[in-house]
């Protein structure tokens, strides 16, 4: 077991250099996981380009590795040994509320980040906090007793375990969100790797008609959605897409609506609106940042007796659901997972997933070994 731990930090908006960290000491309640995968996902695009918070940190919070050094309290609490395979959940919960005894961890004050900056979250956290390796795009994470692990099953390579956080995502927000089930039709607005994700959900849970939209960048990731069994791909750019949602179903709409764009504004909301059927459908929608939404058009949301629900991270079921969707290797999954970056390529692995790096990229991961 070495000593150090090579990490990339991230020191400044859109910057990142190579740092050699002290490993810490592991209590008895504690573990260490040599990090095999860290995924990149969209939000790390937007968090990057942000001035830092609370000093330098070390982004990264889709991970996947191997435990390296494990206490024997956390071994007995876990049933884990060094060597294990697990995928990591990126909340660190208090495990005493009334949504960590239901597996919500993600709505867990104690993760709440974003408004309280003592709280603790994978890939969010600064390096103040002790002991500091809370972010996957390092040799080494820390692990405390109440860090959230998933056994990978077997057969199923720390590569395409890298896929399960927009997996989970994919089943929370069609499945369990969405209410997406055998006979169901479906929009998906945005064919990213949350797009299909949600997609592949769809389709395993039966859904009879699922339709894809993107844009004219989006010509790669509209095929591989078709190859992911999408009924109809639509590039809004070169159609109306509400006139063609509406000549597919015969004029009837979508049960369901799900927003899975980046950085598309408030388009998607209305498009959504519009498309979903007469009454009683359910639209899953981001939300981005402050984004303003002058003139919401409230009156037809309220007209249609339209669901909103919050596309907001996953449960613990969605994660065990979504291991268990990979491994049964029933899509060709290697068609999305188009890159593969070093730690020293951080920062490029993070552009590529916003469009500015690599081309065609749609999962992109972070092997901090390579
Ligand atoms: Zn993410
Ligand atoms: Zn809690």
């Amino acid at each position: 077991m070495p000593e150090k731990a090579l990490a990339a930090v991230k020191v400044g908006p859109s910057t990142t250099e190579l740092r050699e960290l002290d490993l810490p000491p592991v209590p008895d309640d504690a573990a260490l996981m040599k990090v095999e995968i860290a995924g990149v996902c969209g939000t790390d695009v937007t968090q990057y380009r942000l001035p830092l918070r609370n000093g330098p940190l070390v982004m990264g919070h889709e991970n996947v590795g191997y435990l390296a050094r494990v206490g024997a309290t956390f071994a007995a609490h876990k049933d884990m040994k060094e060597g294990d395979l697990v995928f990591l959940e990126h909340y660190l919960p208090c495990g005493h509320c009334e949504w960590d005894h239901i597996g919500e961890y993600r709505h867990c004050a104690a993760t709440e980040w974003f408004y309280d900056a003592t709280a603790i979250r994978y890939g969010y956290t600064s390096m103040a906090i002790a002991p500091g390796l809370w972010g996957g795009f390092s040799h080494y994470l820390y692990l405390p007793l109440n860090a959230v692990l998933h056994k990978v099953p077997n057969g199923l390579t720390p590569e395409a375990a890298g896929v399960a956080t927009p997996m989970s995502n994919g089943i929370q927000w069609a499945l369990f969100d969405g209410g997406i089930g055998y006979a169901s039709t479906v929009l998906i607005q945005g064919p990213g790797q949350q797009g299909l994700c949600c997609l592949m959900a769809s389709k395993r849970a039966g859904a009879d008609l699922v339709i894809v939209t993107g844009t004219s960048k989006d010509t790669r990731r509209l095929d591989v959605a078709k190859a992911f069994g999408a009924d109809h791909v639509v590039d809004v750019q070169k159609e109306d897409p509400l006139a063609r949602i509406l000549e597919i179903t015969g004029g009837r709409g979508v049960d369901v609506a799900i927003d899975c764009t980046v950085g598309a504004g408030t388009a998607p909301t209305l498009l959504g609106i519009e498309a979903l059927k007469r009454r009683g459908g359910t639209m899953v929608v981001q939300g981005e940042g402050n984004q303003e939404f002058p003139s919401f058009p409230i009156g037809r949301l309220t007209r249609k007796a339209i669901t909103l629900k919050s596309a907001r991270g996953h449960s613990y079921r969605a994660v065990e659901l979504a291991l268990h969707q990979l491994a049964s290797h029933r899509f060709p999954l290697e068609m999305m997972m188009t890159h593969t970056f070093g730690l020293a390529q951080v920062d490029y692995a993070i552009k590529s997933v916003g469009g500015e790096g690599a081309p065609g990229a749609i999962h992109v991961s972070v092997l901090p070994w390579k």
